[in-house]
């Protein structure tokens, strides 16, 4: 697979509505799309790895090696079971945009002064990887515990993509090298560091296709959810939402003056 072919890349997440998720692939079987899913979440293998095997659509799994074979729940989805949905989510909206280090002592802080439980959440396993990467995913690098690259030092940056490529040589996974950015946060020194790090592919999370030549440092991607009606599918695929959005905007803001 060359991954510089695809114009249109979809970005995934969790996978719940198995039904509209079929609808997605039966359309997108005769689309040049790739298929990618970040984060690593159980319901892609548990629910949407079974539905993609039939199709043979190219799909990568971006995975947070920290997490496969453990309990630990992903850092945003605590935040949301500590603080409720609503003070929660201004809170993620904060701890995306402050350095990394004052994020995970906030996370720390959360988790030693709160009186419920620790949350505990099913992860992957190495096992699961495995059977999928012998399947035709390709298995591939989120970084090592999911911090925003754009918040990170160099060290923190080193860090993440050393113990991840230490995790992907220990388990024979191989795809390393394809790398997408956390939250799609990226900066100049993060790219530097990718590149010195031995990444070959990195994708952002920017709601754009991909057009004329392709910068293989920054790939663009759309996002979309599994739940995505089909008729909106096909717009985003058509790079539509993208620009309508923007015009949404300065047409809203027009009729508020
Ligand atoms: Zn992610």
């Amino acid at each position: 697979m060359n991954i510089i072919e695809f114009r249109k890349i979809l970005a995934y997440h969790t996978f719940n509505s198995t039904s509209n998720f079929t609808n997605h692939l039966k359309y997108l079987k005769s689309q040049k799309v790739l298929i990618t899913v970040d984060d690593g979440h159980i319901s892609f293998y548990e629910n949407a790895f079974p539905l993609l095997k039939p199709y043979q659509i190219p799909a990568i799994l971006f995975i947070v090696p920290s997490l496969i074979n453990t309990e630990k729940p992903f850092w945003w989805d605590e935040v949301i079971y500590y603080l409720g949905k609503e003070k929660g989510a201004v809170e993620l909206k904060r701890l995306k945009s402050i350095p990394n280090h004052e994020r995970l002592a906030f996370l720390e802080e959360l988790r030693s002064t709160s009186e419920k439980p620790l949350l505990k959440q099913q992860q992957l396993t190495v096992e699961q990887l495995k059977e999928m990467q012998n399947a035709g995913i390709i298995i591939a690098n989120h970084s090592f515990t999911h911090p925003m690259f754009d918040q990170c030092t160099e060290e923190e940056l080193r860090e993440e993509l050393r113990k991840t490529k230490a995790f992907f040589e220990e388990h024979h996974l191989d795809g390393y090298d394809i790398f997408a950015y956390p939250n799609g946060n990226y900066n100049e020194l993060a790219e530097k560091v990718l590149k010195e790090e031995g990444i070959k592919y990195a994708f952002l999370f920017d709601h754009k296709v991909n057009k004329g030549e392709i910068n293989p440092m920054r790939i663009s991607r759309l996002s979309v959810n599994d739940d995505t009606p089909l008729w909106k599918l096909k717009f985003i695929l058509n790079g539509w939402h993208s620009k309508v959005l923007p015009l949404r905007k300065k047409l809203f803001s027009m009729l508020r003056r």
